[in-house]
């Protein structure tokens, strides 16, 4: 094979030779040309030009809170004074992000804390208010957290989450959203000081105390925990909305409390039980948190407090079939896939209700209930070319909820 002579050098992309080329960069094991160099160059602006597109941080000129209510209505039933606070917070924060920069009245950051029973609606609408605004958003879970040192993630993993989804594009992370969620299981572990240090419970607080007020932070980018020889990403948090959410179980007896305080005469557990429907929720305050064991420096620093009202069979009734992407909505989509029209009498729907509130599974429980009746369904019509209508009767829903299926529905509650 002749040798191959000095001139003979080609792009190691296009393959153009030297003699076809301006100028013809080595690296180690190849060279690039200036075409390919200037090709690379437009993916590279294209990329990160996507990546910058894909959020967006000014208000649309048309946005108010109560069109942002609207919005969430269309997912999220009921549920409105938390819907309300929400919007009118997530609206001043940006505001805020707008603000200029010279101005004297700094409008302050409000973190925002919900409290609500679990699978009440949270995380649904931390998620659809994000998507709503198209800011990188992300959820994390509060009891991963443990004071730095320990077994356990690291606080600043927190943002890792948001980086990553964002594409490590930092400056779109410094304006996204973080949805925290069981803050409630992070709370102090005892009142009395002792001797071992309360590591996952007050530490973690303390820790956050940082991310929330807004400061610069040093954050792994993979998360986890921090070790010298990664290498650190800093992330200014003042701009980063941070929305906290927990089912504070036994904080209605504290609020209860507290009001029978208030109202000599009446006690707890009347209260309780006399406003069940609507819960004791809608008088949560600060104070109560505090009881609850969040320390007062977080409880400050998360000045927006909103409720969630428990979930009532005719909202959970709503929920089957009203929503944007309701359960029932989605089932339908699926069969029509399969050129079948499905449909569910209204009893079949009534009594999915039923089982939810039965098995104390709020509407997280619905879609369990709604696979163990569907699942037979989805195994055997792909396969039945003939059948064109499918109809879930109370009849049919009940045959599926066999004691079987009903004794793992209720493990998984
Ligand atoms: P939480 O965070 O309060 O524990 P989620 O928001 O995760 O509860 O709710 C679990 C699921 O239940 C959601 O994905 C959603 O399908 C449904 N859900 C809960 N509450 C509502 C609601 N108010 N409106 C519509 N769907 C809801």
């Amino acid at each position: 094979m002749a040798r191959r002579k000095k001139d003979d050098f080609e792009c190691t992309f296009c393959g153009k030779t030297k003699d076809e080329t301006l100028i013809l960069i080595a690296g180690l094991n190849g060279h690039i040309c200036e075409t390919c160099i200037a090709q690379a160059q437009q993916i590279l602006e294209e990329e990160l030009y996507q990546t910058k597109r894909k959020f967006q941080f000014s208000l649309p000129s048309l946005l108010n809170p109560k069109k942002i209510k609207e919005y969430l209505d269309q997912y999220v039933i009921g549920q409105d004074d938390a819907k309300k606070v929400l919007s009118v917070a997530v609206y001043n924060h940006y505001k805020r992000l707008n603000q200029p920069e010279d101005d004297e009245i700094e409008i302050e950051k409000s973190n925002i804390m919900m409290v609500g029973r679990t699978g009440t609606g949270k995380t649904l609408l931390a998620k659809t208010i994000a998507r709503f605004l198209n800011v990188p958003f992300a959820i994390v879970d509060a009891t991963v957290f443990t004071e730095a040192g320990y077994v356990g993630e690291d606080v600043e993993s927190i943002l890792s989450r948001l980086l990553q989804v964002c594409n490590y594009d930092v400056q779109a992370a410094e304006k996204g959203i973080i949805y925290i969620d069981e803050i409630d299981k992070i709370t102090r572990k005892s009142d009395n000081p002792s001797i071992t240090r309360d590591v996952s419970g007050e530490g973690v607080q303390q820790s956050m105390l940082k991310l929330l007020e807004g400061s610069e932070v040093l954050v792994p980018p993979q998360g986890g925990r921090k070790h010298p020889e990664q290498k650190m990403v800093k992330i200014n948090t003042q701009n980063i909305l941070f929305i906290c959410g927990g089912a504070f179980d036994g904080l209605e007896r504290m609020i209860a409390n507290r009001i029978q305080k208030a109202v000599i005469g009446f006690k707890s557990d009347n209260l309780i039980g006399r406003n069940n429907e609507e819960s004791l929720l809608r008088y949560v305050s600060p104070r109560d948190i505090k009881s609850f064991g969040l320390i007062p420096e977080l409880i400050g620093r998360l000045p927006v407090l909103t409720y969630l009202e428990p979930l009532d069979a005719k909202t959970l009734r709503l929920i089957l079939t009203q929503p944007k992407n309701a359960l029932v909505k989605q089932y339908k989509k699926l069969f029509k896939m399969e050129k079948i029209d499905l449909s569910f009498s209204e009893s079949a729907l009534d009594f999915i209700v039923e089982k939810a509130i039965e098995f104390k599974l709020g509407a997280r429980g619905l879609r369990s209930i709604c696979e163990a009746i569907m699942t037979d369904a989805m195994f055997e019509l792909p396969s039945k070319s003939h059948v064109h209508e499918f109809v879930v009767t109370l009849e049919y829903a009940q045959d599926k909820i066999t004691g079987e299926k009903v004794k793992t529905l209720k493990i998984a509650s």
